[in-house]
């Protein structure tokens, strides 16, 4: 589970979040939408201190990651992480890309990464597309093998910050499609996203962030077609 208490996060004069009060309990699906700025990736990359917070408690299943003693490394590689942008390696053909951190961080044997590797690529369904280098592969099948890579580190929870914004639109679906998979395997999920349908049918809470603060959340169906608050209504109006 992820607990978010009171989180700011300031750079320089620029208060990016105001307070944050936001939680993931395990095995749900939290979708986050709000408008540009509004400090979505910030938050997000605050859970996994990849940005530091400037005050406020990040807890992860209970340990606030924010404590100097805490093993950062130990925490980090339980929670895996998918952008915008693939971020695989670009020299790396697609096996090797989801056996390098498995065998650097996890330990494991060749033949151990290997076989989690594979099981994950067949989990996405590119169990044939092994021998692949990135460039070759389409976005949404690049995104796919990012997801794979992240599932090979077996995290307790995943982030994913607009992992579908970079795509061509026929290609979203299946994207979607191996996400909605991992939620009904019960994987706990933080999920920065513009797709409503996604966050209707998949998610179990929506939050609506505007401005660094949390503006509503709640039930995705009953967010969007009755949120509660004018600056929801005025971004749906936009959005949906
Ligand atoms: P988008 O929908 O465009 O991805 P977002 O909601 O994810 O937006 P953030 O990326 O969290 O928004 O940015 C929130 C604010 O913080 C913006 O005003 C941005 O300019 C600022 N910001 C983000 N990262 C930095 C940084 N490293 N240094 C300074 N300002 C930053
Ligand atoms: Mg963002």
């Amino acid at each position: 589970a992820i607990e978010v208490r009171d989180l700011h996060k300031r750079y320089g004069s620029n208060e990016v979040l105001k307070g944050i009060d936001f939680h993931v309990d395990a095995g749900q699906v939290v979708c986050v939408i709000g408008p540009s700025g509004s400090g979505k990736s910030t938050l997000l990359r605050c859970v996994n201190r990849l940005e530091e917070p400037t005050s406020g408690e990040v807890l992860i299943e209970g340990v606030d990651i924010c404590d100097p003693e805490v093993d950062l490394d130990a925490v980090r590689s339980r929670i895996g992480m998918v952008f915008q942008q693939f971020n695989l390696f670009p020299h790396l053909d697609v096996l090797k890309n989801l056996t390098l951190a498995q065998r650097s961080v996890r330990g494991r044997s060749k033949a151990e990464a290997v076989e989690v590797a594979r099981r994950n690529l067949a989990k996405v369904g590119l169990a044939d597309r092994e021998s692949a280098y990135p460039a070759h592969l389409s976005g949404g099948q690049q995104q796919r093998v990012a997801i794979a890579r992240a599932l090979s580190m077996e995290p307790d929870m995943m982030l994913f910050d607009e992992p579908t914004s970079a795509l061509d639109p026929e290609l979203v679906g299946d994207v979607l499609a191996v996400m909605k998979d991992l939620a009904s395997d019960g994987m706990t999920m933080m999920v920065v996203t513009h797709e409503m349908g996604f966050a209707r049918e998949v998610g179990d809470k929506l939050v609506f962030m505007d401005g660094g603060v949390v503006v509503e959340e709640g039930v995705p169906s009953e967010v969007l077609s009755s949120p509660t608050h004018e600056r929801t209504q005025a971004f749906l109006s936009k959005v949906l």
